[in-house]
């Protein structure tokens, strides 16, 4: 267990992480839309039609032949609307009523708004300043027949599935959202609700965790805390490996003497690295337990903030075959941060937009990774980087809203 002084640097251990998500991807499964919403895209979509499929019209009003706009009002020699609609046809000097969506009768080149037309006996009045074409929606202007719209690797969000159901199509290939257990540790936890005796606290971790993974849209299975026991630690870990795409601990991973989980991961399955030049979060651990990846949390609450949104949802991105990068965020500080240590840091902050149509950030003051109400008043965490850095007020940093 002396393997590990010093640990990896974070962009070593994302690309670690990246690499381990890429040769355990989820199965690919077909679902309909319905249960599409915040899955990762596995296969490609093409679109059997165009869209629209045909020329339609994009408002109320009346179709006519732009050449015919001389001044003489146009004969109304019908009505389309919207729905299963038979061919139409107008002539010369001729014009149709129609409803948005409609089909654009053969002839037809332009739409005049209805609410600037002027109806008597029969006959049409049509603006002459309406331009040719308009308010006319072209067959396959958004997207033509044959055409990719989503591609593999997207997360499906309600305009892409939107899209896939305008193209007709009704089912999508998605990959299977990765399953996780997840284990809190230590002797000390007791189930909020319950008193605490000296020595105790509740475990926070757990909705935390909880919180983290469904707001990513997983459906996370947790256990009650396990105590500081390497048999049981033991037991729990390797049975939930067997069934569960992704382990995830917080707490005893650290090189205390109850910290027991990186002895199960050494003895019955694989460290692929642990300790990340990172603070907070140096101890964590990413390995394999028999079907599982495992990643092993450290227990402070902020520890587990700043692991989970950074490598901890790279590896779920990984398993899903997520290839679109999370957005990214930009801020500027709004008061200065320091530091002497080389590890990547993680400070908690409130961001807020400013009037100027920036972003700004505030690095709350509290120190201490333990500090829950402090990252509570926070929404963010900013991104400090690698060696000594003395950023200034005003300074652009990379930010993680959580
Ligand atoms: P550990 O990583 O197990 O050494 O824990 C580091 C710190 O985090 C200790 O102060 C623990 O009491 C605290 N801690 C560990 N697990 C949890 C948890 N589930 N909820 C709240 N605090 C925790
Ligand atoms: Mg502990």
């Amino acid at each position: 267990m002396n393997d590990y002084p010093t640990g990896i640097g974070f962009e070593d251990a994302l690309q670690q992480v990246m690499a381990l998500a890429a040769t355990r991807r989820t199965d690919v499964r077909s679902v309909a839309l319905g249960r599409a919403h915040g899955h990762v895209l596995a296969t490609d979509v093409v679109s059997p039609l165009a869209l629209p499929p045909f020329d339609n019209s994009a408002m109320d009003g009346f179709a006519f032949r732009h050449a015919d706009l001389t001044g003489a009002p146009l004969r109304l020699v019908g009505d389309r609307f919207a729905g299963p609609a038979g061919e139409a046809a107008i002539g010369i000097g001729e014009c149709m009523r129609i409803t948005t969506g409609a089909p654009l009768p053969a002839g037809a080149d332009s739409v005049a708004i209805k609410e600037n037309c002027l109806v008597d006996s029969g006959h049409v009045r049509v603006p002459l300043d309406t331009p040719a074409g308009a308010n006319v929606r072209r067959a396959g202007e958004d997207v033509e027949v044959g055409q990719t719209v989503l591609y593999a690797g997207a997360l499906l969000t309600p305009a892409r599935v939107a899209l896939a159901a305008a193209a007709g199509v009704a089912t999508l290939g998605v990959a299977r959202k990765p399953s996780v257990a997840v284990f809190t540790t230590g002797d000390e936890l007791v189930e909020p609700g319950l008193p605490l005796a000296h020595g105790q606290i509740h475990d926070s971790n757990r909705d935390l965790l909880m919180g983290l993974l469904r707001a990513d849209g997983l459906e996370p299975t947790a256990w009650p805390a396990l105590p500081d026991d390497p048999a049981r630690i033991e037991i729990a870990l390797r049975d939930a490996a067997c069934a569960f795409d992704v382990v995830l601990t917080c707490g005893g991973v650290s090189a205390g003497e109850k910290d027991h989980v990186p002895a199960v991961l050494e003895r019955f399955g694989r460290i692929a690295f642990w300790k990340v030049r990172m603070k907070p979060g140096m101890p964590l651990l990413v390995g394999e337990l028999d079907q599982a990846v495992v990643l092993a949390l450290p227990g402070n609450p902020v520890s587990v903030l700043a692991t989970y949104l950074t490598l901890g949802r790279a590896l779920l991105d990984g398993l899903q075959g997520r290839r679109e990068p999370r957005p990214h965020w930009r801020a500027r500080l709004s008061a200065p941060i320091e530091k002497k240590h080389a590890r990547r840091e993680f400070v908690r902050g409130l961001l807020e937009p400013r009037a100027d149509g920036t972003l700004a950030v505030g690095p709350n003051a509290a120190t201490g990774s333990h500090r829950l109400r402090a990252a509570a008043e926070s929404n963010a965490l900013i991104v400090v980087p690698d060696g000594p850095q003395s950023l200034a007020a005003g300074d652009a940093v990379d930010v993680l809203p959580y």
